[in-house]
């Protein structure tokens, strides 16, 4: 039979975990904490679990979740979005995503998005029949040229997809970048997907400018979030989207088929937990001390950078210390240095150049260390 993603194999996380497992190498490619999520955010969904949350969620997801996510917008962005209409819990950020664009793209619909982008955008536009529009972005600044932008937006546009704090390069978008997107999409039916799956872990007291702080882009934006990225762990794959509600509908539609709904017990758990807002409120503080130090540990190794902005990853640039294509620098510094990392280009098809790796810093204190001896030496 005829593949319906003929260009797409393995994702590279499964790839370069798989290789930093074999080679028993320190594991800095796939984007996940390697210490324990809070002990009592467990304890409260083992709680869920014996008082009797067990059966399935509302298809929209845990109220109690739904209005702890609302009061979150309101506390950090005065933005409103109705729990009961507007907000809906999804397995993962992932299945959010896929959801949005097969609700919405119809064959030989455009999709902008920004290279290099996350993996998951593309096949979810292309298995839907839709045509992928790339706006190259380029190392180290990845600024937009909104002109570009202007350039590339059509009567075909029907989506154009945003992510900041942006994975893999660690950048995030200012304020005049949203509205630049305000500009443009007035006055079209154009739907914005805006991945804010890491608004909490922004640094240097910069503030995360999320799409809903914008009247006219939040009337057209889906924004999707990740729990995995901001309590520590991916493993339990519970995120969620918010859209105005004539947006929610649709992909409602498609959400009731695709999962119906989604772990019960982790979302009572997360909502008991996001009663205390310092639970989210503090990640900017824990990663940022985190990539200080790292950054601080590799200060005097070869590898060249500019300070992360965003995220839990942190790029660097091996331009000075070999001319390799980078997936095979990467494969490479795995198996002979015992490091992995994760290469720029996978991201990135059309821009094979780069000497960029992204490293993971949600590590233990001691993993950095070790990691950044390692780095030292290279
Ligand atoms: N978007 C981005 C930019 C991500 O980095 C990730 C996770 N790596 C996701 C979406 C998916 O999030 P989840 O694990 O909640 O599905
Ligand atoms: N989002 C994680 C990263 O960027 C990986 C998620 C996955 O493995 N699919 O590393």
């Amino acid at each position: 039979h005829q593949s319906k993603l003929p260009n797409v194999g393995t994702t590279i996380f499964t790839v370069m975990s798989a290789l930093a497992n074999e080679y028993n190498a320190i594991n800095l490619s796939q984007g996940f904490p390697n210490y324990p999520s809070s002990q009592k955010l467990n304890d409260l969904v083992t709680n869920a679990m014996t008082n009797g949350y067990n059966q399935y969620a509302p298809m929209a997801g845990n109220l109690d979740l739904r209005l702890a996510v609302a009061h979150k917008y309101e506390l950090l962005y005065k933005s409103t979005y109705h729990p009961e209409k507007e907000i809906t819990i999804t397995a993962g950020a992932t299945q959010a995503i896929y959801t949005i664009i097969s609700a919405f793209v119809r064959p030989n619909d455009e999709v902008i998005i920004f290279k290099p982008a996350y993996d998951c955008y593309q096949p979810a536009i292309e298995l839907n029949g839709g045509k992928t529009i790339p706006i190259q972005l380029y190392a180290p600044n990845y600024n937009v040229n909104w002109d570009e932008v202007a350039s590339k937006i059509t009567s075909k546009t029907k989506m154009i997809i945003i992510n900041s704090p942006h994975n893999p390069s660690g950048t995030i978008w200012s304020k005049d970048d949203l509205l630049q997107l305000q500009k443009l999409t007035k006055d079209t039916n154009i739907i914005v997907l805006s991945d804010e799956v890491y608004e909490h872990i922004v640094f240097d007291d910069a503030q995360h400018q999320s799409a809903c702080l914008f009247t006219g882009l939040k009337q057209r934006s889906f924004i999707t979030a990740s729990f995995g990225k901001t309590f520590h762990n991916t493993g339990w794959k519970i995120g969620y989207c918010c859209a105005p509600d004539y947006l929610m509908e649709e992909f409602r539609k498609v959400h009731q088929f695709n999962v119906f709904s989604v772990n019960h017990p982790a979302q009572k758990g997360i909502a008991d937990y996001m009663q205390d807002e310092e639970t989210y409120l503090g990640l900017n503080t824990f990663f940022q001390r985190k990539r200080d130090l790292f950054l601080s540990l590799i200060s005097e190794s070869r590898f060249k950078f500019q300070p992360s902005k965003g995220t839990y990853f942190q790029v660097l640039d091996y331009s000075e210390i070999a001319d390799e294509y980078d997936v095979d620098f990467a494969k490479r510094l795995t198996k002979d240095y015992k490091i992995a990392s994760i290469p720029l280009s996978v991201f990135n098809e059309n821009n094979k150049d780069d000497k960029v790796l992204r490293f993971c810093f949600a590590k233990t204190d001691k993993t950095l260390v070790d990691a950044a001896e390692i780095l030292c030496k290279i």
